[in-house]
């Protein structure tokens, strides 16, 4: 009856509560502009639906993803309110995204042309979100290419298969507060929306902010900001790696349990290639997460990393599914849990202490927590 009371194996813990203040935080930072929570990628790893629940009830009034899939999945969960999808393609459908009311990124007239052709089947116009690259160099139209982008959404407008309703690009420097090329893309951004007014068209909704503007660049929000990283509780800012000194709280707690603790000499080899050999007689515990459920394992020998009573060192290589970590004298058993990382409340580190080790940013970590792991909320 014991093993059904024990806590998972291994479990990434999702405090819900820390994602709903930590939006209702953003929601304050973004004064008069609105919140769209940005929770692609399944929610940066915690878990898209349960999140864009969360974000909504903590003020977001939007929800913000990459791929029209991921869109299409809120719908169908339910979730009502304004959806922007901004990394599409042929092959995607088009078609039910326009039905289902998922407002659309077009950044080259050949997408404006899907919508307008997905329109008739659907029974209403596309929403258009045009991109502009300001600067970022990433997607959307660059300088050069605003007047075919403007021309051809200004032509599928008048046939009334497309309505734009927005117009916005995405920050380069936004983690840099000062750079100047963040004004700068300011500055692009309203002679591209200046242009799009002039071509006839009446973008109501302009957005061009992420986590780290939404906190520190209120000259970008415009009439909504797009934050995901912060929804989280992580920080967006390298120069600020602790988020309480944001007013954010990590929401995922990463744990495991011990599979096998057996001392062993002096001089023992551990993991492969033997990159950690033990200095004297000592414990090791062995951690059943390894590479293939996010652990990086450019975090082999680093430390310490995480919590077994105190901060550890992942002991040699990380491996596909299990690490080892070097207990020395201390006490411990099979089934003792251990804390990679988290909000810090039992002295664990936070996603960014294992970012740094790998070297990665704390956005891939988090993201990159494997299907493997059950996620479980609070
Ligand atoms: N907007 C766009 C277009 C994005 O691609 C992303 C994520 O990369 C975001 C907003 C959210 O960024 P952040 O997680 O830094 O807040």
């Amino acid at each position: 009856h014991r093993v059904h009371e024990e806590p998972a194996l291994v479990e990434a813990r999702i405090d819900l509560t820390a994602i709903r203040a930590n939006t209702t935080r953003l929601r304050d930072a973004a004064g008069s502009a609105e919140v769209m929570a940005v929770v692609k990628a399944d929610g940066y790893g915690h878990g898209m639906i349960a999140c864009a629940r969360t974000a909504l009830a903590g003020g977001a009034t939007w929800i913000g993803v990459a791929r029209m899939h991921e869109a299409l999945a809120l719908r169908a969960a339910g979730i009502g309110s304004r959806i922007l999808a901004w990394l599409l393609g042929p092959g995607d459908d088009w078609a039910s995204a326009v039905a289902a009311g998922i407002e659309l990124s077009a950044g080259d007239p050949w997408a404006v042309e899907a919508a307008t052709r997905a329109a008739p089947a659907a029974g209403r116009p596309g929403l258009l979100h045009l991109k502009i690259d300001t600067g970022l160099g990433r997607g959307g139209a660059s300088p050069a290419h605003w007047p075919a982008l403007l021309e051809a959404a200004s032509r599928a407008e008048a046939s009334g298969h497309v309505r734009v309703v927005g117009i916005w690009s995405h920050l380069a420097h936004a983690d840099s507060p000062g750079h100047p090329e963040s004004d700068r893309q300011v500055e692009h951004f309203r002679d591209a929306v200046e242009l799009a007014r002039k071509a006839g068209l009446r973008p109501e909704v302009l957005h061009l902010a992420n986590s780290a503007a939404t906190l520190n660049l209120p000259q970008t929000h415009f009439d909504l900001v797009r934050p995901g990283l912060a929804l989280f509780g992580l920080s967006p800012v390298p120069e600020v790696a602790e988020p309480a000194a944001l007013g954010l709280r990590p929401a995922m707690t990463l744990t495991a349990r011990l599979v096998s603790v057996k001392r062993v000499p002096a001089g023992y080899g551990v993991s492969y290639n033997h990159r950690y050999r033990t200095s004297r007689e000592t414990t090791l515990g062995l951690i059943p997460l390894g590479y293939a459920d996010g652990v990086p394992r450019h975090a082999s020998g680093a430390g310490p990393l995480l919590a077994v009573g105190r901060q550890r060192t992942v002991a040699g290589t990380v491996c596909m599914d299990q690490f080892v970590v070097d207990l020395g004298d201390d006490t411990a058993a099979v089934g003792d849990e251990i804390v990679l990382f988290g909000p810090g409340d039992h002295g664990e580190p936070g996603a960014e202490d294992w970012a740094r080790a790998a070297g990665t940013l704390s956005y891939e970590i988090v993201t990159r927590i494997g299907a493997r792991v059950p996620r479980t909320y609070t």
